[in-house]
């Protein structure tokens, strides 16, 4: 008996198992098509990830200059922080992207 990714959620699982104990997919069938699908899954989620914080950095920005004179008092901190999180986010989100594909399916 061995341990193995499970094909869905990459928990640790016995390779004789029929199921999933964490997840609760069925593994008794064709396994390799739902590596490749929650791998597909993943990609999505991430990518969508990806532009919800593109676009809370461009919020940030916009706040920033609206009006043509740069943020003050409150409307400034609010701008900041989406700014920060949207590009901080955005790089992060970007990296797992990456890390994601280059695992193999
Ligand atoms: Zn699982």
């Amino acid at each position: 008996m061995a341990l193995v990714a499970c094909p869905k959620c990459q928990k640790r699982i016995s390779s004789l198992a029929k199921q999933c104990p964490h997840c609760k997919v069925d593994l008794s069938g064709n396994t390799e098509s739902i590596t490749i699908i929650s791998h597909i899954e993943r990609s999505n989620s991430l990518m969508n990830q990806s532009f919800l914080f593109l676009t809370l950095f461009i919020a940030g920005v916009v706040v920033w200059f609206w009006g043509g004179e740069p943020a003050q008092g409150l409307k400034s901190y609010f701008a900041i922080a989406m700014f920060v999180i949207g590009f901080v986010g955005y790089l992060v989100t970007r990296i797992r992207i990456v890390l994601h594909k280059r695992k193999s399916v």
